[in-house]
Formats: structure tokens, C-alpha cells, sequence
């Protein structure tokens, strides 16, 4: 059921988060399926209905440092300063786990989403929020996106269309130089202004072909076969194709998103999403530049092409 988020639907999802079920809300990101990240069976519930690898660890979203503070068991220099810069925002980041909390490590952040934040302090529960679609499948961007890939979630808050579009970005700070995880929102050249060197794994530095299976992946990916090129007129595949490109491409009837890297990243999904509605068998994807910039969104549709 698609709730709007507001006062009345923010009470009504903080009591159900409370009673240990899972809610789908709004992030700057995509939107989120939450549940309390310390109930067992609310977090199991979150697997079962995304169908989840349960290898593959939840982010906490929580309302503030203090609270994320709380979580760890050291709190680095570096996590103050890239919460001090960028939090509330599309940054996690990944710190040693509290003892209360058992060992190894635990990926955490502040949304910056009215929506989200008042879900926070309504429920106030920390909050494991994977994105709200089934696993490997495209991150939803709107209410009506979550409830077409989740339609068993109990509660959807409608807070309109995400902003970033595409998820955080993921930074591990237990080690020294900290490393990325995962390209997303958060640009690298604004990371690197508070962290100065950061290691990039080698398959996210060149976006070339992953060289370990188990980050090839299938992920983010739509029902079409997605097919990345450098030449989109040359690619020949099952018909009905559609054509994903960016504006300098003339390409009649593509889908065309914007050359801006973050204004793309925005769209990426809620074009895959279209396309799929649309019965496209086949998107041939024109390749993003290879530069920094473009670092999430080659990410993103690599993966979104591995078969
Ligand atoms: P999502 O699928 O958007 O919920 O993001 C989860 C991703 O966050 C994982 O696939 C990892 O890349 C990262 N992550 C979460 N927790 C950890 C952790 N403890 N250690 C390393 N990476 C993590
Ligand atoms: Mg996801």
C-alpha cells in the first residue's frame, strides 16, 4: 500500500517499523526498504522479500553522528571529518562494529531526506534500508517503482521521486588509506578533498572487465538485456531494441539522458524502468566517458550488462 509521508504516515510507519516490520521510505538515494536493524526477524524479513543474498551486508541509517558514533567500536579521525563534511548525505561509511553488536564491521550513514529522517526519530530505531527492489533488479526511484518489483511490502511513504537517483557511495575508513567500496552519489573528487588518497578497487579504477567473478555480478539490472557499446548503430540483437544514450549521441528515438554525469545518474533508473515498461527486449547502452566523473554510473551499468 502507497502511504504519503506525512505526519499521519510517518506515525503510522513508526509503529509498524516498531512492531518489527518492514516499511519502504524515501531516501536522497532511492527508496529504502527499513527495518529495525537490531530485530533478527525484521532484518530476516528484508532478506526474504528482496530475496537477498545473505552474504551481501545491510547499510544502518541512523539520525545523526552520535548515533552512528554508537555503532562502532573506533570512530576514526577521518569518519568525524567525512561526517562533519558530507552527512546528512549519499555517503556510508564503514567502521569497526561496537562489541555489543558482535565482531567485524558495520556500514552506516545519515540520509539527508525529511522523509527519512523524520522516520528516524518517529520510530527511533536505527534502520537497515537496502533498496526497495527485489535483489539484482533496478533500485525503484519512486513509490509506484517499489511497489512493482516488491508488491508484498506492507507499507510504501510516497515522498515523490528520489534526488540522486542512484546509491551512496560506500567507503571503508578501517584502513589506511581509506578504500571505496562502491562508486555512488557522492562524488570521488569531493571525497578526496577531506580524504586526500583513497584506494579504488582495480575493476571500479579502469571499468574495465571485473576480474573476480564474485564482483561481476548481475545487479541493478533491468528484465531487457542491457548491452554497453561504444558504437550503438553497429550492435544488432532481439528485437523490440531501444537505444540509451546521453545528449552529445544523436541517435533518433533513443532514450536520451543528460551528458551531466549526476543529472544522468538521476534518470539512469527511472529510464531502465520505462524501457522495461515499454517491453524492450534489448537496450543497447552507448558507454559513458571514461573519466572519473562517470565512475557510479559505468558501475552501475556494467553490472546492470553482466550476464
Ligand atoms: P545496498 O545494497 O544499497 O543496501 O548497499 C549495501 C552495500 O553496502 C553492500 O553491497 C556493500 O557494498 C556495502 N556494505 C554494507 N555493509 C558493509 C560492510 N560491513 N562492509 C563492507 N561493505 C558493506
Ligand atoms: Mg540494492
Amino acid at each position: 500500500m502507497i502511504i504519503t509521508a506525512d505526519a499521519g504516515g510517518i506515525r503510522r510507519a513508526a509503529d509498524l517499523l516498531r512492531a518489527g516490520q518492514v516499511v519502504a521510505f524515501p531516501t536522497e538515494t532511492v527508496y529504502g526498504l527499513g527495518a529495525d536493524a537490531f530485530s533478527e526477524r525484521a532484518v530476516a524479513e528484508i532478506y526474504r522479500l528482496k530475496n537477498r543474498p545473505s552474504w551481501n551486508p545491510l547499510i544502518v541509517h541512523v539520525a545523526d553522528v552520535t548515533a552512528a558514533r554508537a555503532l562502532a567500536k573506533q570512530w576514526p579521525d577521518l569518519a568525524n571529518e567525512l561526517a562533519a563534511q558530507f552527512w546528512p548525505g549519499p555517503l556510508t561509511l564503514v567502521v569497526e562494529r561496537a562489541g555489543h553488536l558482535g565482531t567485524g564491521t558495520i556500514a552506516v550513514r545519515v540520509p539527508a531526506h525529511d522523509v527519512a529522517l523524520k522516520l528516524l526519530d518517529a520510530s527511533g530505531l536505527a534502520l537497515a534500508a537496502p533498496s526497495a527492489n527485489r535483489s539484482e533488479s533496478i533500485s525503484p526511484t519512486t513509490a509506484q517503482h517499489v511497489l512493482r518489483s516488491l508488491p508484498d511490502v506492507p507499507m510504501v511513504l510516497d515522498g515523490g521521486p528520489t534526488r540522486w537517483g542512484i546509491e551512496s557511495t560506500v567507503v571503508d575508513v578501517t584502513v589506511d588509506p581509506p578504500r571505496l567500496l562502491r562508486p555512488g552519489a557522492l562524488p570521488l573528487r569531493d571525497l578526496r578533498q577531506v580524504t586526500g588518497s583513497i584506494t579504488l578497487p582495480d575493476e571500479v579504477a579502469d571499468g574495465a572487465e571485473r576480474s573476480s567473478p564474485g564482483m561481476s555480478k548481475r545487479h541493478y539490472a533491468p528484465r531487457a538485456r542491457l548491452i554497453l557499446t561504444d558504437d550503438v548503430s553497429s550492435v544488432s540483437a532481439p528485437e523490440p531494441v531501444a537505444v540509451l544514450t546521453y545528449e552529445t549521441e544523436d541517435v533518433p528515438g533513443a532514450e536520451i539522458l543528460s551528458v551531466d554525469p549526476r543529472e544522468y545518474a538521476a534518470d539512469l533508473y527511472a529510464a531502465l524502468h520505462r524501457l522495461d515498461d515499454r517491453g524492450v527486449r534489448t537496450i543497447i547502452a552507448k558507454n559513458p566517458p571514461p573519466t572519473e566523473e562517470w565512475l557510479a554510473v559505468r558501475d552501475r551499468l556494467t553490472r546492470a550488462a553482466a550476464s
